[in-house]
């Protein structure tokens, strides 16, 4: 008989994707800030590559408080997500001057879909009533959400840009 699932299970599996999805995202920031033009843009990425380093300490740490072992799960998305921005920006938009507009869009791809793993994780942490997850997730919540009004902040600062010079 199939094993009975929980939504313990479920959030343990779900931490394991976001695992799996960021240790990806690590590898594929610094490509973002090479590829990237301008210097701001660049910033942003090394910036972005810093916290996320402290993220999946973060993860790490909720897989302790309940009891696991850190182990990644494999994520269809984010890498479906990251070959996306590298086929279709980073080799069809090298030299571009839509180049750094497209590095954006598919950052704030990868944003949102943590964004949604984050704020589900945070609920299922609290309805499990694990307290200390809920704020470790939140810290990384609200990073990436800061991160991702960031990123439309560039993204705007540069269509005034290309307005000024018409
Ligand atoms: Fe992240
Ligand atoms: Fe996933
Ligand atoms: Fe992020």
């Amino acid at each position: 008989m199939a094993q009975v699932k929980t939504l313990d299970n479920l959030f343990h599996d779900t931490l394991k994707d976001i695992y799996y999805a960021e240790r990806h995202i690590l590898k594929a920031l610094p490509k973002m800030a090479k590829a990237a033009d301008s210097k701001d843009l660049k910033a942003a990425f090394e910036k972005h590559k810093k916290e996320t380093e402290k993220q999946i300490e973060r993860l790490q740490a909720v897989f302790e408080h309940i009891g696991k072992k850190p182990q990644g799960k494999k994520c269809e998305a984010i890498e479906g997500i990251l070959k996306e921005g590298e086929e279709s920006i980073m080799a069809d938009f090298a030299s571009s001057e839509a180049l750094d507009a497209g590095l954006i869009a598919a950052a704030q791809a990868v944003e949102h879909y943590e964004i949604a793993r984050y704020g589900t994780l945070q609920r299922w942490a609290t309805m499990l009533g694990h307290e200390d997850a809920v704020k470790l997730l939140k810290t990384t919540l609200d990073e990436e959400s800061k991160t991702d009004s960031d990123l439309t902040k560039l993204a705007d600062s540069y269509a005034n840009e290309e307005a000024m010079a018409d």
